[in-house]
C-alpha cells in the first residue's frame, strides 16, 4: 500500500503527489502528518527548508477543510512573495484531483485588486505574506472568523524580517479555537515566545538536530588572503564546471559588484538584492529556476524563501554576520534528499568564525585547497572530453555537411584534429591560468598579507611607468564619457590634464592613471566630494583588494579576466545602464571592495 495512504491521505491527493514523484513521506511528513491529521493539536515543527515541509502541513490541511464551503478556513503565513507563490502552487498541485479547492496567494508588490477579486470569488486557503495580508484585513475585504488552521511557515524568517507585530495583528482576527502549526528552521527566543503566546501545549517535532543544517550538506572552507578572494572564488567555480550555485554576499553593493565582475569575466551570473523591483527580481529568479543562470549572487534578505531544487553549491563569499543565516544559506542546497556543498571563503582572521560555526551547527568543516591553475585546466579539459563523448548527434542534419567537413580535415591526423579542437576551446583558458599563483595560505600564517592589506600600507603602483593607477566609484552609468571624467577629475583636484594617463571608463567605476607626484593631491582633492548624493571614492588600484580587477597587472599573468566560460561571452543579459545606475545609486553609495572588510562590525560570532 502507498505509504501516504497508510498515513491517512485520501486517494485523490495520493494520486496527485505520486505524479509529482512523491513515493514515500519525508521525515517531517512521516512525523507531522499523523499528528496534524487529528486536527486537535497546536504544532511546532523544527525543520529546514527543502525537507518537505509544505506537504507536511499541506496534505493534512486538504484533509481537514470543507471544500463545499467557500469561506477562508486556513491561513498560511510566510515571509516572502516567492515562498507564498510556491506554497500556493504546491497546494494546488496536491489538490489537483479534489473539486472546488480554491487557494489564493496574497503578497505585496502585485496588483491588490486581482487578489481581492479572487478572495471575493471564494477561497478556502489563503497563503499570504504578512504586510499585504494586513492591508487586506484593513480594507475589511476578508473574513477570518471561520479559520480553523493557521500555519506560520519559516517563522524565524518572518520574525527576522520584522513581521512580529503584523503577525500579532493578523492572528487576532482569527478565532481562539483555531489550531496553529508553526514551522521554523531555527528556534531563537522570539520564535519560542510566539509558540508560548499563541499555542496551547503544542506537539513539538524536530527533523535533524536543532540549529543543525541538513545532514546531506558538506561544509567546506578555503583559507585565502582577503585580496585573493575573488580569484579563489573563480577557481572554485572553474573547477566545478557544472556548478549551479547561490553566492551569498553581505551587502547589496557587494552583491552587485561581484555579479558585474563575473558577467564581465564571461560567467553566467546575475544578482538578486533588495534594490531590484519586483519585476526585476522575478526575471532573475525565472532565469535561475530555468537554469539559464548558473550563479545567483544574493543577499541574505533577497534569498529568503528561494526554493530551487538541485542547487549544487552555496558559496559564502562573505560569511554572514548572524550565525543563523549560515544555516539558512546552506539550506538552499541539498533539498529534497539531494546532497550539496556549502563553501566559505575565509581569511586568517575569520578562521575562528569557522570554529564557532562548527560548534553551533554541530558539524565539522573541511578545509579544502584552492585548486591550482593546472588542476582547473585539467578539470575543464576532461569535462569537454566528456561532453564530446556524450553529445547527441543529429545524424540527418550533420550528414549533409559531412563530406565537406571530411574534405576540410583530409590532411590532418586524428591526433591533430583533437589537438586543434581542444586548442580552439582552450587556448584562452590556458593563457588565463598560465603561471597562476598558489592562492592557499598556511593556517598558521601570521596573516601578514591581510594585515598589510587592512592597514592599507600597500601602495600598488601598477600604472604605466611614473604613473599610479587609481580606482574611482563613478563610471559611464553616471553619464560620463572619458573626456568628461578627465575634466571632472582636473576641475575637482586642480591638477593639470597632462598629469592624467590612461583612463579606463567602466560601467559603475573607472580606473585612471595619475603621475605619481600627483596621487596624493588627487586623493586629497576628492576627500568629502559628493556626486549626486554619493560619496566619491578614490583608491589606489589594488588597495580595494580585488585581485582580479585591481591587481591584474601585479599578479603577473595569474588571474586575468576575459575568458568566456559558459558560452555567454560578453555577459548575455546585461542590464541597461539606466537600470544599473538606479540600482547603484539606491544601494547607499560607495564602492565596496571584495575583501570582506566591513563598515560596521556587529558580528555575533
Ligand atoms: P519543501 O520543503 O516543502 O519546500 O519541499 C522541497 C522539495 O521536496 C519540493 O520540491 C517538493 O516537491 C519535494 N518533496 C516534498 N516531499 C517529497 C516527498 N515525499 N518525496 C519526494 N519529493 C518531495
Amino acid at each position: 500500500m502507498n505509504p501516504f495512504l497508510e498515513l491517512g491521505i485520501r486517494h485523490e491527493v495520493v494520486n496527485a503527489i505520486t505524479e509529482l514523484g512523491f513515493e514515500k513521506p519525508s521525515e517531517i511528513q512521516e512525523k507531522a502528518i499523523p499528528v496534524l491529521l487529528t486536527g486537535n493539536d497546536d504544532f511546532v515543527g523544527l525543520a529546514q527548508t527543502g525537507t518537505g515541509k509544505t506537504a507536511a502541513f499541506g496534505l493534512p490541511l486538504l484533509e481537514q477543510l470543507d471544500f463545499s464551503q467557500k469561506h477562508p478556513q486556513a491561513l498560511v503565513l510566510c515571509p516572502t512573495r516567492e515562498l507564498c507563490l510556491q506554497i500556493a502552487k504546491d497546494l494546488e498541485k496536491y489538490a489537483k484531483y479534489i473539486d472546488n479547492v480554491n487557494v489564493v496567494a496574497v503578497y505585496g508588490g502585485a496588483n491588490i485588486s486581482d487578489q481581492l477579486r479572487q478572495i471575493r470569488r471564494g477561497v478556502q486557503i489563503v497563503v499570504a505574506t504578512p504586510g499585504r495580508m494586513l492591508d487586506i484585513i484593513g480594507r475589511k475585504a476578508i473574513d477570518f472568523s471561520q479559520v480553523n488552521y493557521v500555519v506560520l511557515d519559516e517563522a524565524d524568517e518572518m520574525l527576522n524580517m520584522g513581521f512580529q507585530e503584523d503577525i500579532n495583528n493578523i492572528l487576532s482576527e482569527t478565532p481562539d479555537t483555531k489550531k496553529t502549526w508553526l514551522f521554523s528552521a531555527t528556534m531563537p527566543a522570539e520564535v519560542r515566545r510566539i509558540a508560548k503566546n499563541y499555542m496551547t501545549d503544542p506537539v513539538e517535532m524536530t527533523v535533524g538536530t536543532k540549529n543543525t543544517g541538513n545532514a546531506n550538506i558538506e561544509h567546506n572552507y578555503y583559507l585565502i588572503r582577503a585580496k585573493d578572494k575573488y580569484a579563489a572564488f573563480k577557481r572554485i567555480v572553474d573547477s566545478n564546471p557544472d556548478i549551479f550555485g547561490i553566492v551569498f554576499c553581505r551587502t547589496k553593493i557587494e552583491t552587485q559588484e561581484i555579479a558585474e565582475a563575473l558577467i564581465k569575466d564571461g560567467y553566467n551570473a546575475d544578482s538578486l538584492h533588495g534594490d531590484l523591483s519586483q519585476q526585476q527580481r522575478d526575471k532573475v529568479m525565472k532565469r535561475y529556476r530555468d537554469r539559464n543562470l548558473q550563479l545567483l549572487i544574493a543577499t541574505d534578505v533577497a534569498a529568503r524563501g528561494i526554493d530551487v531544487n538541485n542547487v549544487t553549491h552555496v558559496i559564502n563569499f562573505s560569511l554572514p554576520d548572524e550565525i543563523e543565516n549560515y544555516t539558512h544559506r546552506s539550506g538552499r542546497t541539498a533539498r529534497a534528499g539531494k546532497t550539496g556543498i556549502s563553501i566559505s571563503l575565509v581569511n586568517i582572521k575569520e578562521q575562528s568564525k569557522i570554529r564557532h560555526l562548527e560548534k553551533v551547527i554541530g558539524k565539522s568543516f573541511e578545509r579544502k585547497e584552492v585548486p591550482q591553475g593546472s588542476a582547473v585546466v585539467e578539470k575543464q579539459l576532461l569535462t569537454i572530453v566528456d561532453k564530446v563523448q556524450n553529445v547527441e548527434i543529429n545524424e540527418d542534419q550533420i550528414n549533409q555537411f559531412l563530406p565537406a567537413i571530411m574534405e576540410g580535415f583530409e590532411s590532418l591526423s586524428k591526433e591533430d584534429i583533437v589537438k586543434r579542437f581542444a586548442s580552439l576551446e582552450f587556448n584562452r583558458f590556458l593563457e588565463y591560468y598560465k603561471d597562476a599563483p598558489d592562492l592557499n595560505i598556511d593556517a598558521r600564517d601570521n596573516g601578514r598579507g591581510d594585515r598589510d592589506f587592512d592597514r592599507g600600507e600597500r601602495r600598488d603602483r601598477t600604472g604605466s611607468k611614473g604613473f599610479t593607477r587609481l580606482f574611482m566609484n563613478l563610471g559611464s552609468v553616471d553619464e560620463f564619457n572619458r573626456g568628461e571624467i578627465l575634466g571632472y577629475i582636473c576641475n575637482t583636484t586642480k591638477i593639470s590634464g597632462k598629469s592624467i594617463g590612461k583612463i579606463d571608463l567602466k560601467g559603475v567605476f573607472t580606473f585612471f592613471e595619475v603621475q605619481d607626484a600627483d596621487v596624493d593631491k588627487v586623493i586629497q582633492g576628492f576627500k568629502g566630494v559628493d556626486f549626486n548624493g554619493r560619496n566619491v571614492r578614490i583608491e589606489v588600484s589594488g588597495e580595494g583588494g580585488s585581485s582580479d580587477r585591481g591587481n591584474r597587472s601585479r599578479s603577473g599573468g595569474g588571474e586575468r579576466s576575459g575568458r568566456s566560460r559558459f558560452g555567454n561571452s560578453g555577459g548575455g543579459d546585461r542590464r541597461s545602464g539606466g537600470e544599473r545606475r538606479e540600482r547603484e545609486r539606491s544601494g547607499g553609495g560607495g564602492f565596496r571592495d571584495f575583501s570582506g572588510k566591513r563598515r560596521e562590525s556587529k558580528s555575533k560570532y
